[in-house]
């Protein structure tokens, strides 16, 4: 029977689920709004009532589910809990992983969701070519995963990636995290929006020549710029990929973005680096979270054999 893998993206926006095959086709999905999160535990049932939903869904058309992959917007430990989240804060402490997998019968592996994100785009996108680089995602938070040597690099405790939180402005606004002036508080979706208006509209104004709206979006690409040209000079990376909602509008902020890049790293390191746009848009998180599933699935059922 053909394996198949469920992929989960739980952003701080919208809920994204799909049933997906090893080449990457999604076979079936259900999208849905996040809400608001007040506790744990209807959370979890809603996460497992739409996976069971998808899992009737493969037992109809004759596949096997091998195991779900779940992305989360937050830091996310080796063993599947959720750290912290400031968009979901309710599962803070929540072992998302084995509190899943215990009701759905399968193997459920929880991974940050940029690092989702980065995984799909490898395998299935705009990182297929290079070797190393970063994946970036800015919609409501600003996420990172890191492609080193063809792997995903989650650090020593799993919590690499953090790029949101990197310093650009020593006295600038204070950040969720404690810290201040972090990149995320110049480059998020509700950094761009202005008043009433989405990251969206803003976006739409930009583009039929708002002088004031282009200028918020080369400000939030010149902010990306010099985060990304310190991890340039540290890294010497082939590619930088720009995916999450805001990168809808990649338009808007490469050109500040490469701008910023030139004249803040080294001549070969900046020169090594494109900045290009991720090709899966909001299939990037489920891809990656039930391709990761897969990777997972591979390496336990091997171990069993030896
Ligand atoms: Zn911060």
């Amino acid at each position: 029977m053909e394996s198949v893998c469920i992929g989960v993206d739980v952003g701080g926006t919208n809920l994204r689920f799909a049933l997906v095959d090893q080449g990457g086709a999604v076979l079936s999905r259900v999208s849905e709004p996040t809400e608001t999160v007040t506790a744990p535990a209807p959370f979890v049932a809603r996460l497992q009532g739409r996976v069971q939903q998808l899992q009737r869904e493969a037992l109809a058309r004759g596949v096997r589910v091998a195991g779900v992959g779940i992305g989360v917007a937050g830091l996310v430990s080796g063993e599947g809990a959720v750290l912290s989240s400031v968009n979901l804060p309710a599962l803070q402490g929540v072992n998302l992983g084995a509190e899943l997998s215990r009701a759905l019968g399968v193997p459920v592996l929880v991974l940050n969701d940029a690092n989702a994100c980065a995984v799909g785009e490898q395998r299935f996108g705009a990182g297929k070519g290079y070797r190393s680089w970063l994946m970036l995602t800015i919609g409501t938070g600003v996420g990172a995963g890191l492609i080193l040597d063809g792997r995903l690099w989650t650090g020593a405790n799993g919590l690499a990636g953090e790029l949101g939180h990197l310093t650009v402005e020593p006295e600038g606004r204070p950040c969720g995290c404690g810290n201040r002036g972090c990149l995320e508080q110049y480059t998020f979706a509700t950094a761009i929006s202005a008043g009433n208006d989405s990251a969206a509209a803003v976006a739409r104004r930009a583009v039929s020549g708002d002088a004031a709206a282009v200028a918020r979006f080369e400000g939030a690409g010149r902010y990306l710029g010099i985060a990304v040209a310190g991890v340039l000079n540290l890294l010497n990376l082939e590619a930088v990929v720009l995916g999450g909602g805001v990168s809808e509008s990649f338009e808007l902020l490469a050109p500040a973005m490469r701008r910023e890049i030139c004249s803040r790293t080294l001549a070969l390191p900046g020169a090594a680096a494109c900045v290009v746009k991720g090709a899966l848009g909001p299939d990037a998180g489920v891809l990656g979270a039930a391709q990761a599933a897969f990777d997972a699935e591979k390496i336990s059922s091997r171990s069993h054999l030896s």
